[in-house]
């Protein structure tokens, strides 16, 4: 079992590859934003903890951040119907890092490979303009590079997180808390360069996982 992270801004495209891994690899998708918009939508304690949080572009505490993996990753190494698990948008701090060291550990695992996914603020204000998402299962279009489906259309939200000053505040808190995972994870990192186009990224990405697929 393969435990990938990824982490990188908002529109990086973080989610799109790591459904992809899901979709053609076997690997099991968890989303941290995911998990907490769906604690938000189903009005848990938890949920009606974190949203104003989420809602202005602020990072979730590293406790009940780390409280959610612990609680989930038990049940999802257990089966053993996965090439591996792609962490999305998790860890996002050094302590949620050396936190999530301690779990794996505890399991005889630890993060086999560690994705950034590289993108300048000018994209990703320009990426997530356009973003919406379907509210019923999460998958990501865009207005313009990847429109949505009409029978999609009446289920589309864009985030209240996507406005462009909390995406700008969401970019400043991706470079003092998260880009130290670069240092962090330097003898097992792989950047993916996000600037180019949706396609340039995915076949940017499928080389990467391609030309090390024999050791899954
Ligand atoms: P995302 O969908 O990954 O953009 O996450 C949306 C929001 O959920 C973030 O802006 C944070 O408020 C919260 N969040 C998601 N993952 C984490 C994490 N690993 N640590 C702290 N907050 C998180």
């Amino acid at each position: 079992m393969k435990i990938f992270v990824f982490f990188g801004p908002a529109g990086s495209g973080k989610g799109t590859q790591a459904q992809y891994l899901k979709s053609d690899h076997g690997f099991h998708h968890l989303s941290t934003g995911d998990m907490l918009r769906s604690e938000v939508n189903s009005n848990s304690d938890l949920g009606n903890k974190v949203k104003s949080v989420i809602d202005s572009g602020n990072l979730v505490t590293d406790e009940i951040i780390l409280d959610i993996i612990a609680k989930n990753i038990s049940t999802l190494t257990s089966g053993n119907d996965h090439a591996g698990i792609v962490f999305d948008g998790f860890p996002r701090t050094i302590a949620q890092a050396n936190g999530f060291d301690a779990i794996l550990s505890s399991m005889n695992l630890s993060v086999d490979q560690a994705f950034l996914f590289d993108l300048s603020l000018e994209a990703s204000l320009d990426r997530i303009a356009g973003r919406r998402i379907d509210s019923r299962n999460n998958d990501v279009y865009h207005i313009n590079s990847n429109p949505a489906p009409e029978s999609v259309v009446p289920f589309l939200i864009h985030r209240d997180d996507d406005q462009p000053e909390k995406v700008t505040h969401r970019y400043e808190l991706y470079k003092q808390q998260t880009q130290p995972l670069v240092e962090f994870y330097s003898d097992r990192l792989i950047t993916v360069d996000c600037e180019l186009t949706i396609s340039q990224i995915h076949a940017q990405f499928d080389q990467q996982i391609r030309s090390f697929e024999h050791k899954f």
